[in-house]
């Protein structure tokens, strides 16, 4: 018995020590088994699917965070100066797009000829070819704005093509002018084109609204560009007759090098803008009325409007 007594004894103290009380809980041992469980925690990884799920979400947001950081912000140099002005009777904004190119010149003497102002959707590519063209519009008070820099509509496969394609031509426009352009851009083919999938281009138009950047359209078109050559007086005639009917217009003409006969029907359309009573007003002062009516008419942010 007494035999047996001491035996008890001696396993109690042999279990005792294997079970680790006589293990010290820092010695390797313990380590590799409590990493190998509880462990990713402390580790950084995470554990259940919802978390798991969150972070994957969380480090999405951050690598578009990081993408989207370059969009072009409002300009400060350009902000608005009487913002609160009413609406006048008659407002019309001439906007160009695609230039600079060779025209550039002889429409920037018909715009100072007559003493107005107009909003040229310029890009980035041309802007390297005639930098100068660039400055003569903007140091002539002409609102500069991007047009994107390729005008490649292979830009519109993704929302990341079509970003890098606006920052590129931003940037050209950066480097010319030394200053931001204006938070008002135009997308080639406008907002609604029909070569983009539509799922695609609501995700740029949505997340240039997260950016507080404005797509701008038009409400009347000069169609120009219908053909590869539109005869002047063609041109004219269906400025005229979009115009007749309204008291707020941003029209859409080209400053292109085949688009001659643009400029031979500009000097008229200024003409009868004038006899109407028209005010000629562009995107580098645009007013919170102005800014509205665009809103209401659709002419810019026009997705957004639909939602
Ligand atoms: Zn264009």
């Amino acid at each position: 018995m007494k035999i047996n007594i001491c035996i008890l004894a001696i396993l109690i103290v042999l279990c005792t020590f294997i079970s680790g009380h006589a293990v010290p809980k820092g010695s390797h041992e313990t380590k590799a088994v409590y990493q190998s469980g509880a462990a990713s925690v402390e580790s950084g990884y995470l554990e259940t699917a919802e978390e798991i799920e969150d972070s994957k979400l969380q480090s999405f947001k951050d690598k578009m965070l990081r993408y989207y950081k370059d969009w072009p912000k409002p300009s400060k140099s350009n902000e608005p100066s009487p913002k609160d002005r009413p609406l006048s009777p008659k407002e019309v904004f001439l906007t160009f797009d695609d230039g600079p190119s060779p025209n550039t010149e002889k429409i920037l003497k018909i715009l100072n000829d007559n003493g107005v102002k107009a909003s040229f959707f310029v890009l980035g590519s041309c802007a390297e070819r005639y930098p100068d063209m660039v400055k003569a519009e903007y140091e002539g008070g002409m609102a500069i704005l991007n047009h994107s820099y390729s005008h490649n509509y292979s830009m519109y496969k993704s929302l990341e093509g079509c970003t890098e394609d606006f920052n590129r031509g931003r940037d050209v426009l950066k480097s010319i002018l030394g200053i931001e352009p204006l938070s008002f851009i135009r997308f080639p083919g406008g907002s609604d084109n029909r070569v983009s999938n539509s799922n695609t281009m609501k995700n740029i138009r949505d997340t240039l609204a997260g950016k507080g950047i404005d797509y701008v359209d038009w409400n009347v078109s000069s169609e120009d560009a219908s053909a590869a050559k539109v005869p002047a007086d063609k041109i004219r005639s269906s400025t005229i007759s979009q115009l007749s009917h309204r008291n707020f217009a941003v029209i859409l003409m080209h400053d292109a090098g085949g688009k001659t006969t643009t400029v031979e029907a500009l000097p008229s359309i200024i003409d009868y803008l004038k006899t109407q009573g028209f005010v000629f007003r562009t995107f580098s002062d645009i007013t919170t009325a102005e800014y509205n009516e665009m809103l209401k008419d659709k002419i810019i942010d026009r997705g957004a409007a639909t939602k």
